[in-house]
């Protein structure tokens, strides 16, 4: 609902920096200011809400690594190189580009959906029916699809996946949930059927035993 406030705030800060403060005037300190903090809440509000649209599980920061003396090691799996500069967390731009890759292709709910819709051709598995799609921020989106996990997602449990250790949600996530083998898309018709089906199937099923 609010997802149109960081776009129209980032316009008019870029618009401020671009004309205003381009004079470099003494009285635009101030507003130099108030950019910086309009720059931050906006910041946080896009944190806030891809962490709510992405229903995102693991958060990168959770694979931060340290040695023995609790010194920062690059985050980037293999990859044990100490860090030098401050606020960094990868020894070199290659780990970085490498870690991120992997991360948000696996993690990031709004990566993995638009890879599977890109695979699939935007095209529902069942019905063969194909979709106008969009990127935002890169991303693809539609509205006409949605992506299934032909293994119901409620699942996990039963199949034996936690979340009770880093370890254990990186394989829940990589092997069950975000599984692209355990993933498809479906129009939001033959969705709302398949699901249907699955609950019906599911309470005859309990009923039995
Ligand atoms: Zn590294
Ligand atoms: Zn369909």
């Amino acid at each position: 609902m609010r997802k149109g406030i960081p776009a129209l705030q980032l316009m008019l800060i870029s618009f401020i920096e671009n004309e205003i403060i381009a004079s470099n005037h003494e009285p635009f300190k101030f507003i130099q200011k108030w950019i910086f903090f309009l720059r931050l809440e906006n910041k946080v509000i896009q944190l806030y809400l891809s962490h709510m649209s992405s229903r995102n599980i693991v958060y990168i920061r959770e694979f931060d690594k340290f040695d023995d003396n609790g010194s920062i090691i690059c985050r980037n799996t293999g990859c044990e190189n100490l860090i030098k500069s401050p606020f960094r967390k990868y020894c070199s731009k290659e780990c970085n580009k490498q870690f991120e890759k992997w991360y948000y292709h696996n993690f990031y709910w709004d990566r993995v959906r638009s890879d599977i819709f890109r695979r699939d051709n935007y095209t529902c598995q069942i019905c063969r029916k194909k979709y106008p799609y969009t990127y935002r921020k890169k991303f693809a989106r539609s509205r006409g699809l949605e992506c299934d996990h032909i293994i119901p997602r409620s699942l996990y449990e039963k199949l034996g996946y936690r979340f009770d250790s880093l370890e254990n949600k990186v394989k829940t996530i990589t092997e069950f949930l975000h599984n692209h083998d355990n993933l498809r898309t479906l129009c939001k018709e033959c969705h709302k059927r398949v699901t249907k089906e699955y609950l019906r199937s599911n309470v005859n099923a309990s009923e039995k035993t």
